[in-house]
């Protein structure tokens, strides 16, 4: 990690990171964890030297709350089309999914629907038949105009097809923070749109956890390793600046 992070800082640096399961501990059954002291105060001194950002499925305003305090250049929601704005006709579109799904998720058992104004999640975790709930939804949500679907750990996401994804987002903010070379890290399907940015030589991505196939580049075993990572980046930082 040492000397990935020096390579890095070598160049113009963007570091860009998921939020739960990557930043903060995966949100189990009935729990919600915060963002852990260690992380946030690692974040805050990585900040003062290179372009931060952090990009999530949550909606933009919950993340931003629960990223208070810390100056980031950029905080991005929805699973990167939510950066605070307002947009009138996807809120719309939104709306008219959530009402086409509602009956099938009521139709099962400990199924749940979180409305994040620019996309749906269909949450798996206290389901009574997690496999046969997921299918169903999945089948509804094929059908929706414009949606598109993608699966992560016990949830069902519903964006739109046409809104920027994570991928995005972190090409559009290394444009605008001027970066020459950026980190990512995360730990689920959603971030593998921007692992793929890998191809392009300008990205370096670290999947946390050890399942599934990945396009990123490295690996951690853990989202407390991705706080041992982040130390290792204000080493490299900070002793840069001392240079
Ligand atoms: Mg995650």
């Amino acid at each position: 990690m040492q000397k990935l992070s020096r390579r890095l800082l070598r160049r113009r640096l963007l570091v860009a990171l998921d939020y739960d399961g990557t930043l903060a501990p995966q949100p189990r059954r009935g729990n919600d964890p915060k963002l852990p002291e260690r992380a946030k105060r690692l974040l805050a001194r990585l900040a003062r030297h290179v372009h931060c950002v952090v990009i999530s499925g949550r909606a933009f305003i919950d993340l931003k709350r629960r990223l208070s305090g810390l100056e980031l250049d950029a905080v991005v929601g929805n699973h990167g089309c939510d950066d605070g704005q307002v947009r009138w006709r996807l809120m719309r579109q939104v709306a008219g999914w959530k009402a086409t799904l509602l009956p099938v998720v009521r139709s099962q058992p400990g199924v749940r629907l979180e409305d994040k104004r620019y996309s749906l999640s269909i949450l798996l975790s206290t389901a009574r038949h997690p496999a046969r709930a997921r299918r169903a939804v999945e089948r509804a949500a094929a059908q929706l105009e414009g949606a598109a679907i993608f699966g992560g750990r016990q949830v069902v996401n519903v964006v739109s097809a046409r809104a920027p994804h994570k991928g995005d987002a972190v090409s559009r903010l290394r444009w605008r923070t001027k970066a020459t070379t950026a980190l990512y890290v995360g730990d689920d399907v959603g971030d593998e749109d921007v692992f793929r940015l890998g191809k392009q030589g300008w990205l370096t991505g670290v999947k946390v956890g050890r399942g599934g196939r990945s396009a990123a580049r490295y690996r951690v075993r853990s989202q407390r390793q991705v706080v041992t990572l982040l130390a290792a980046l204000v080493e490299a930082a900070e002793a840069k600046a001392r240079r």
